[in-house]
């Protein structure tokens, strides 16, 4: 049976440690495991040993006064030996603005109020939201969907992004570094050639990076259910989520059509702070997780992955086409589709986009950069979000730009960010002009 994930909680209280891991164990016992200790020391120390035996840990819930060092430090120390696991500062009334200056040192992913009674209100739903992002982005632990493949290979990426897209947890298997990859093949007679293949919990393999078997597999409904909508929304970016929303929520029967996954480009950010209502900040992930699940709970039906080719008006209506040749009849048509990456014209680099090179993947292909160093080329917001993500994992990181600073085109709390962070390194002045390697990016 696979170990359970695990949730750590530090307090110097008794009392309050007691309750805290009470209502902890009642809500979240089934799939995780409540560690609990009273000194931060001592669970620090515990990490190491842990880590050692393959466990994992999803969620550290820490006090934030504590003698023997403040909850901040030991949740910074903490993130070092598991940098996915989401942090969660338990704060007094007195305790808020560490806090939130935590919240932009430490990337401290949310601070609790104490009391938390009823923990239904104040406990349950935030402990929840950070264990469903853990789900979401800690793929290697979460049982259930595997990919195997190789991490060089635009198919396989192109697989990895569509399933952390579209908020589907998979365990990544890569068939040149990973002894399971290779049992895993052998058990299931995968050829390399046939490569990516994913693996569903009920055994299935589909070979390839198809992506309308996977799709259908999992559940997802690319062809329109009516066969007139009041409404069809093209791009589920955060305007068409927003727009399918408010469709929905005026009973009108909507359809929202989306070519690869929701959230658009503000999906594959780590980390959006400028959300109004967020004020921790929240994952592109999560922003698109509460959106569908927002337009959805309204009754919208949302097509994916389905792109609109082509719209004909006929008298009174509309008609799309669909990338498949299938049509959707409607009333209206908002069309919400955004942009999309202006891709990099140097020599050479196009032979490798999936291979070494990667368009805002930060957090599909952070696992992959452990250890190694990075470079992000540009240095706008999207660019220092990648970067501050992708320390966490990555030996070091360099951000390249043509121009000499960051001031004229990102946000001053991320180059405050970048400053504080010592596996970052700015690097003005420089340009991308060729890019060589064999099947995959070397220099
Ligand atoms: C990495 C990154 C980080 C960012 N961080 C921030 C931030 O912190 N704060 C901030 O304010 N902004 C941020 N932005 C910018 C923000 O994400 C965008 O302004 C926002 O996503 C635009 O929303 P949109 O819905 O208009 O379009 P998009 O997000 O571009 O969405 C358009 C959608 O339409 C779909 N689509 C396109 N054509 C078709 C078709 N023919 N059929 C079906 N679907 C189609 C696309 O697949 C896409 O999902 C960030 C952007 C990136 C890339």
């Amino acid at each position: 049976m696979a170990k359970q994930p695990l949730i750590i909680v530090v307090d110097d209280d008794p009392q309050v440690l007691r309750a805290v891991s009470r209502d902890l164990k009642k809500q979240y016992r089934k799939e995780y495991r409540i560690i609990s200790t009273d000194s931060a020391n001592e669970a620090l120390d515990s990490l190491l040993d842990l880590k050692k035996k393959g466990d994992e840990v999803a969620l550290f819930l820490s006090d934030q006064r504590m003698p023997e060092m403040p909850g901040v430090d030991y949740l910074e120390k903490a993130a070092e030996i598991f940098p996915g696991a989401r942090r969660v500062l338990l704060t007094a009334y007195s305790d808020t603005d560490a806090a939130i200056k935590a919240i932009n040192e430490v990337q401290l992913d949310y601070y609790l109020m104490k009391p938390w009674d009823p923990p239904e209100e104040k406990l349950y739903p935030v402990i929840t939201d950070q264990l469903e992002e853990w789900k979401a982005n800690n793929s290697a632990t979460v049982g259930g969907l595997r990919l195997l493949g190789y991490q060089y290979s635009p198919k396989s990426h192109s697989v990895k992004d569509f399933l952390s897209g579209n908020l589907f947890p998979y365990k990544w298997l890569d068939v040149e570094n990973d002894p399971a990859a290779a049992e895993t093949m052998m058990l299931h007679g995968i050829d390399h050639k046939t490569l990516p293949a994913v693996i569903f919990e009920d055994g299935e393999v589909i070979l390839g990076d198809d992506l309308s078997p996977i799709a259908k597999k999992l559940g997802l409904q690319p062809t329109a259910q009516s066969e007139m909508y009041d409404v069809a929304i093209i791009g589920a970016g955060p305007a068409g989520l927003a727009a399918g929303v408010y469709g929905g929520s005026e009973g009108l029967n909507t359809a929202l059509i989306e070519k690869r996954a929701p959230g658009g480009q503000a999906g594959t950010s780590s980390r959006i702070e400028n959300y109004l209502g967020f004020p921790n900040g929240l994952s592109g992930a999560d922003l698109s997780r509460r959106a569908i699940s927002q337009a959805t709970r309204f009754g919208i039906d949302f097509l994916v992955p389905q792109a609109v080719d082509s719209i004909e008006f006929n008298s009174g209506y509309k008609c799309l086409t669909m990338a498949d040749g299938t049509h959707l009849h409607t009333h209206a048509v908002i069309i919400t589709t955004g942009v999309s990456y202006r891709m990099l014209e140097s020599t050479g680099l196009q032979d490798f986009t999936g291979a070494g090179v990667y368009y805002g993947a930060a957090t599909t292909e952070a696992t992959s950069c452990k250890n190694k160093d990075v470079f992000v080329v540009g240095g706008g917001n999207s660019a220092g979000q990648g970067a501050v993500y992708l320390s966490n994992y990555a030996k070091h990181v360099h951000i390249l730009l043509r121009r000499d600073n960051l001031h004229d085109t990102m946000s001053s709390y991320l180059i405050d960010q970048i400053d504080s962070i010592d596996n970052i390194t700015v690097e003005p002045f420089r340009e991308v002009v060729k890019a060589t390697g064999d099947d995959r990016l070397q220099k």
